[in-house]
């Protein structure tokens, strides 16, 4: 992968460098990963890539490998982080795009939810 690039005033960079703490989850060259400061549910993470992706609607070609990377790596983190195995537990991953789509941090980034319910949110 190429070196992530950072956007001024992005949240989601300054957690990625470290500009800004979070309960961390899991890091690598291109990911990130750390608990949602507001859950909505017993486990709820988010995963991001360290390079400024605004959101899904961004998502080209270029970013296949990145992203399908991402989606093997959230099983083991749900796992890792508390969510039941599947069938009777599993998990819910969100990705909330655009201003229709709820999205307030202009960061790509997936909700990894899971846990006993019932849920605040969802
Ligand atoms: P959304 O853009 O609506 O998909 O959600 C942004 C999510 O980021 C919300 O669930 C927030 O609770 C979460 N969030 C915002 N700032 C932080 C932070 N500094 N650390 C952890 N989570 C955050
Ligand atoms: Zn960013």
């Amino acid at each position: 992968m190429t070196e992530p690039t950072a956007a001024d005033n992005c949240i989601f960079c300054k957690i990625a460098t470290g500009k800004i703490p979070s309960r961390k989850v899991y890091e690598d060259e291109d990911i990130f990963a750390f608990h949602d400061i507001n859950p909505w549910a017993p486990v709820h993470f988010l995963m991001i890539p360290k390079t400024h992706i605004a959101s899904m609607a961004h998502v080209g070609h270029e970013h296949e490998a990145l992203l399908g990377r991402m989606l093997a790596l959230a099983p083991r983190l749900a796992l890792e982080q508390g969510c039941r195995p599947y069938p009777e537990g599993g998990f819910r991953i969100v990705t909330n795009t655009g201003a229709e789509g709820g999205q307030e941090v202009h960061h790509l980034h997936w909700h990894v939810m899971g846990g006993p319910r019932p849920w605040l949110r969802g």
